[in-house]
């Protein structure tokens, strides 16, 4: 029963790193938040030690009485913080996170090479949605299904749902998919489900980005129109890292999903599901449902329009103009820097955020664009005020870089980020002041 200090201080040593990087910096990555105290401890607890495959009241093994008494509360809890009706929606909370999840629904909706279509991944969409290259099907969204990408309309930068109507007629894929990893903007279902019924296609709906806003009711609600919604559970929704499975009850359209989503999950896709990870969820969700969440919401979207407004007012471009959400897509090329050189320089600065793909990039691998959000910073109570001045931080990053650049050609600023890498990394210390 020693802690972990005296047990591996190698490895608190390193935890203690990253708990004072989290909260001296600025996180800015749009995936990413700061999940409560109570979910972490949930998360810690020793429900990792057991095993359970099955469900609630079916499970192969001894032992489950509380685990099932678990699992229970955390679907109720997931159930009621998307204001769902438990006699047409149901919720499988195994999921180890998104892409399992999204592979189990696959699984659970559709046959080995059956075909679909997800936003493009240079346009925002995810690699679980079918995401291929010309050299390579690399995801198994791809391996195992047929896939073709729908796209952004190049004009608006929004999804082009008459390209995308078009390219059905011809693809007939079995399902859709719609959500994203780096859109800033909402979507339209409706206009999504009369595609879907005309080509007698699933929709599915990953809001992995979202989910904490449409719990709040920020955004519109993709319930309404959808078959299946997956969700990660650790980006706004604040949990910890897991994946949950929306499925319809519909049993009168011949659409009771419940035994092919939890079929797909275990035994298809999984084993033992996670109970230290499904008590965190629980948590969370009960949080999500107090009346505080939705002005939580409220704020990260207020604060990412203030980031956008911010940015655009000091000259810059961002995808699409703007937002809806907590997502901003800042695209850079108009400065003729790429967004891993202000991804690195940024880190220097103890500001994180990550290097995106805009619409109409070359390449993936050096895109010109960064994605921000303020999911983390409102956790920490940020406010439009707090905002204005992280737009200034970055707005000053980004000139950094200019002058580097400008002055001393790429070089230096090759030089500039080598030298911070390898500081961040322990090795030059003292050379960086
Ligand atoms: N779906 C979307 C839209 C995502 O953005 C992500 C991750 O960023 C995932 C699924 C995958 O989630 P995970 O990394 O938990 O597997």
């Amino acid at each position: 029963y020693a802690p972990l200090s005296e047990i591996d201080p190698e490895v608190q040593n390193i935890i203690d790193k990253e708990t004072w990087r989290q909260f001296s910096g600025l996180e800015l990555i749009a995936s990413e938040n700061l999940t409560s105290r109570a979910a972490i401890e949930a998360n810690g607890s020793i429900l990792t030690n057991k095993y359970s495959e099955g469900l609630p009241g079916a499970r192969y093994y001894g032992g489950n009485e509380w685990i099932d008494e678990l699992e229970i509360l955390c679907r109720k809890r997931a159930l009621q913080a998307f204001n769902l009706d438990p006699e047409k929606w149901g919720v499988n909370v195994q999921p180890y996170s998104g892409s399992t999840a999204n592979f189990a629904a696959l699984t659970a909706l559709i046959q080995p090479q059956d075909r679909l279509m997800g936003l493009g991944l240079p346009d925002g969409g995810h690699l679980t949605h079918g995401y291929y290259t010309a050299k390579k099907k690399m995801t198994a969204s791809s391996i195992y299904f047929q896939s073709f990408p729908y796209g952004l309309d190049p004009s608006t930068q929004l999804v082009d749902y008459a390209a995308l109507d078009r390219q059905a007629k011809i693809f007939k894929p079995r399902l859709i998919i719609c959500g994203a990893s780096a859109y800033p903007r909402d979507w339209d279902y409706a206009a999504l489900k009369a595609i879907c019924d005309r080509e007698s296609a699933y929709l599915m709906a990953d809001i992995a980005h979202t989910s904490g806003l449409i719990a709040a009711q920020e955004l519109n609600n993709p319930f309404a129109y959808c078959d299946v919604v997956t969700t990660t559970t650790h980006k706004t929704l604040r949990g910890p890292r897991a994946g949950l499975i929306f499925f319809r009850r519909d049993a009168q359209n011949n659409l009771d999903l419940e035994k092919r989503v939890n079929e797909a999950v275990f035994p298809a896709c999984q084993g033992g599901p996670h109970n230290h990870a499904i008590a965190s969820v629980a948590t969370s969700l009960f949080q999500v449902s107090q009346p505080e969440w939705k002005q939580y919401a409220r704020q990260v979207i207020a604060n990412a329009k203030t980031l956008a407004t911010c940015l655009i007012e000091r000259g810059y471009k961002l995808q699409t103009g703007g937002t809806d959400t907590h997502l901003v897509l800042w695209d850079l090329r108009p400065l003729g820097l790429t967004g891993s050189k202000i991804e690195k320089v940024c880190d220097l600065l103890g500001i994180t955020i990550n290097k995106n793909a805009v619409s109409g990039d070359a390449s993936a691998q050096t895109p010109g664009g960064i994605r921000l959000g303020t999911a983390a910073l409102t956790s920490r109570d940020m406010v439009e005020e707090d905002i204005k001045v992280v737009a200034e931080f970055l707005h000053r990053a980004v000139q950094l870089s200019l002058v580097l650049q400008k002055e001393a050609g790429s070089k230096m600023l090759k030089d500039f980020i080598r030298v911070a890498t390898t500081e961040r990394e322990g090795k030059v210390g003292a050379k960086m002041v």
